[in-house]
């Protein structure tokens, strides 16, 4: 499968952004000087061995991983670089252990075999050597990573900001494919969302899809994802009150409009299932 790379240079240093072929998904290498700082470096393995062609091409030493969250498509690559340091949410962990790890190591193993991918190195579960609770700053050569928990999409996710450039690495969210997927809470990716529109951004980059740095492309892109939230929450809310069940809201959902309407059909049931359970806990 194909691996294409972008350059995207940055005002201190530089940032190269690779897009796998599969979910569009996204991985970073931040680098000054001679370090590096890489955000999920995933998925394929051509495409982690492309990763460690950049690094040894341009003389470039992994000093740290940065894992957005403990989702399956994001955490390939940290066996590839043992003297990394992994860096994660402190939550990452509790998302990865008893059921969670053997639903992960479940569902990668369907992964490769429905992809026929063969692995040099055997797929391990990434232990973090640094974990945090509200935000992290690493510094790479004169580069200044900030990383910040922005819960909702998962309980663990971060995202990463880049002061100098104002890059937003923005995890699962902000993406031009998809909508919001909501597979923690609904409340608390409302929360991350006001948050991380405060900040000034002249790039943002979604874990999937394309990155923009078009200010009008940013402003559509929180507001789309804002209206969607605040739409399904209403009309979760409002179902609940009016005593319907589950089926009957999926119902009621049905007609809102959202991106890419066919793809994410399936996404959009599971989050009116998941805020229907969330507005009946609270
Ligand atoms: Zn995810």
């Amino acid at each position: 499968m194909a691996q294409s790379f972008q350059t995207i240079p940055t005002l201190n240093g530089n940032l190269w952004v690779a897009q796998s072929a599969l979910y569009s998904t996204n991985s970073a290498i931040f680098y000054d000087g001679t370090s590096a700082c890489l955000i999920d470096p995933g998925l394929l393995p051509l495409e982690i061995m492309s990763i460690l062609n950049f690094l040894e091409t341009q003389h470039l030493k992994p000093e740290y991983i940065l894992l957005t969250h403990s989702h399956w498509d994001h955490i390939f690559g940290p066996e590839y670089f043992p003297n990394a340091r992994v860096i994660t949410h402190n939550l990452f962990c509790n998302e990865l252990s008893g059921e969670g790890s053997e639903r992960i190591m479940n569902r990668i193993q369907a992964f490769d075999r429905e992809n026929q991918v063969r692995r040099v190195r055997s797929f391990r579960i990434p232990s973090p050597d640094i974990t945090f609770e509200d935000s992290l700053t690493i510094q790479i050569g004169d580069l200044s990573l900030n990383m910040m928990h922005a819960p909702g999409h998962s309980p663990d996710q971060c995202v990463i900001y880049e002061r100098e450039s104002k890059i937003l690495w923005a995890a699962d969210m902000l993406s031009d494919l998809e909508i919001p997927y909501i597979y923690h809470s609904l409340k608390a990716y409302q929360d991350t969302l006001a948050r991380l529109d405060r900040l000034e951004i002249q790039q943002l980059i979604p874990g999937h899809g394309q990155d923009t740095h078009s200010r009008q492309e940013i402003e559509t892109r929180f507001q789309e994802d804002r209206a969607y939230l605040d739409e399904l929450g209403g009309l979760v809310k409002k179902a609940i009150q009016a005593g319907k069940n589950l089926e009957e809201t999926q119902q009621e959902c049905s007609r809102m409009c959202y991106k890419h309407q066919e793809e994410n059909a399936r996404p959009h049931q599971i989050n009116v299932e998941n805020v229907y359970k969330e507005f009946l806990l609270s």
